[in-house]
Formats: C-alpha cells, sequence, structure tokens
C-alpha cells in the first residue's frame, strides 16, 4: 500500500530548496507526495508585472514539482501578506487537507526554528503544527464531518528550517542530488530575484560579482543553484559521514515510539503504508535517525 505526504510551502521554490532531496526520495519510495503552494509567489520576480509573475511562478512550479515526482496543490493565498491572516483560517486549511488527503506523513517548516525572517514562513508553521492535533477533534470543523470528512492524525512529522532547533534525522541525498538541483534552478524567476537581493546588498557595500550579474541578466540560473546547493549539501554531509545530506526534525511518537512498538498489535485488515517496526518511513531509502 502506498503512503502519502503532505509538503506544505509558503512559497514555490521552498521545496525544491528546503527538502527537494527528501521530497525527491519519498516519489522514489513511491509514495504519493503532494506539494501544496500556500502562496502566489505575485511579488518574487524582477521586471515582471504582478500578473506575469504569478503566471511564470506558477508554470515553474509545476515543472519542479514534476522533476521531483510530485503532484502539487495551490491555496492562492497572497505572497509576503501572510501575516495579516489569521492563523486560525490557515489552521483551517491544513486541517481540512489532512482530513481530505489523510497523510501519513507532513512536511513543513519548523514552527520552532531560529532565525527565520520570513513571516510567511513563520505563519504556515505554526498553523501546520496546530492542525497535526486539532485535524484529531471531532469538534474542531463538525462542518468538515458534516461533508464526509473524518478526523485524521498524522504520523510523522518532518521538519525542515535555515537552522533547526534540532536535528535528530539526516537523509542522504547524494543519489538524487542532480534532481533537486534541476528542480530548484527550474524557479528561474524566483531564484533571479534571490540573486539580485545579493546584488543590491553588495552595491550598497561597493562590491560588485561578475557571475552573479551574469546569472541575473541572462537568466541562466543553474550554476548558481548547483554552488548554493553542492555547498549546502556537503556542509551537512560532512558532518554526518556522507557525500551531500539534508538534515530534518523529525517526530512520531515522541516518548511513547517504546511502548507503542511493545505493545501495538495490527488492526484487522488494515494495510500499513510502512512497517511499524522501524523507527521512521524512509528508514530503508537513504534516513538515517541520529542518537
Ligand atoms: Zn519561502
Amino acid at each position: 500500500m502506498s503512503a502519502t505526504v503532505l509538503v506544505i510551502c509558503p512559497h514555490a521554490d521552498d521545496g525544491a530548496l528546503f527538502c527537494g532531496g527528501l521530497i525527491t526520495r519519498f516519489a522514489q519510495a513511491g509514495w504519493r507526495v503532494v506539494l501544496v503552494r500556500v502562496t502566489d509567489d505575485r511579488t518574487d520576480a524582477i521586471d515582471l508585472s504582478y500578473d506575469e509573475t504569478i503566471r511564470v511562478n506558477t508554470q515553474q512550479f509545476n515543472d519542479a514539482a514534476r522533476l521531483m515526482g510530485a503532484e502539487t496543490l495551490e491555496l492562492g493565498y497572497v505572497t509576503d501578506c501572510l501575516g495579516d491572516v489569521s492563523r486560525v483560517e490557515l489552521r483551517e486549511c491544513f486541517i481540512r487537507l489532512f482530513r481530505q488527503y489523510r497523510p501519513y506523513a507532513v512536511v513543513s517548516f519548523d514552527p520552532y526554528a531560529a532565525y527565520e525572517p520570513n513571516l510567511d514562513h513563520v505563519v504556515v508553521s505554526q498553523a501546520v503544527e496546530e492542525a497535526y492535533w486539532t485535524a484529531t477533534f471531532d469538534k474542531h470543523h463538525p462542518e468538515h464531518l458534516a461533508e464526509g470528512l473524518a478526523p485524521h492524525s498524522v504520523c510523522e512529522r518532518w521538519y525542515y528550517a535555515r537552522q533547526l532547533p534540532k536535528i535528530n534525522c539526516v537523509v542522504d541525498i547524494a543519489p538524487v542530488l542532480d534532481i533537486k538541483i534541476a528542480a530548484a534552478a527550474a524557479h528561474v524567476e524566483m531564484i533571479r530575484n534571490t540573486l539580485n537581493q545579493m546584488r543590491l546588498q553588495l552595491r550598497t557595500a561597493g562590491q560588485s560579482v561578475a557571475a552573479l550579474d551574469a546569472a541575473i541578466d541572462s537568466g541562466d540560473v543553474q550554476d548558481f543553484v548547483r554552488l548554493w546547493l553542492e555547498r549546502r549539501g556537503r556542509l551537512w554531509g560532512d558532518a554526518y559521514g556522507l557525500a551531500f545530506a539534508e538534515v530534518y526534525r523529525v517526530d512520531r511518537f515522541g516518548a511513547w515510539e517504546d511502548y507503542f512498538q511493545r505493545e501495538a498489535v495490527p488492526i484487522p485488515g488494515a494495510e500499513p503504508p510502512v512497517p511499524f517496526h522501524l523507527p521512521l518511513s524512509m528508514i530503508e531509502h537513504g534516513a538515517r535517525l541520529l542518537p
């Protein structure tokens, strides 16, 4: 039986950049991977109108997802304005997705991450964290139940961040690094805008980097994306004895894990989507829990 993982990202490029290796490994292991984009990325391009920015970023989001083997789902919120959206409203969106897709795992920004300057990232991470447990309550959004949906509990939460509060899982991404780089580089306009932020900061310091200017002006961002993601992947790989790695904070049953491993028995007729005796899904596909 194949399992489903929901990867919830505020923006189109978050999936490939932060967890493109894990997404690809889930897909290659036969999982149904649904990449949820919360906003429309209307601000994230240079030299384009708002409408053109939305159109191009949506197309490049779909291209990147296809490369990684994921489906896409759009929530359509206005980018860089989630600070004005109620977390309770967003939480309802995620509760509904959990009840509709009934995922085994969810992948999201870590709500307890440090040094996160993007308010969209913070708001989405907090709403997902609350949706995780409120989706199990029959008294949260009973209108969903009237529509035929049922309470659901996600089994595993995989958190990524610029700086995780704790790392307890490392994923070997060497076999899929080229796919991750291709998926990230598919976001040409968003990458150009990211590089332009660096160019403007350098300019304030009275500096320029020719290769950076060339990538922005030509739109050929592949080399910069490779430089960026190989550096980041190698940094974590070096720390954990791998060539290239991504790191996560994962949570399953927490302090109940040992007790459940001893006491749990299969429900008659149920098909476990992953072997229960393993401490984590994906352990046979490059993931390793750290002591
Ligand atoms: Zn983002």
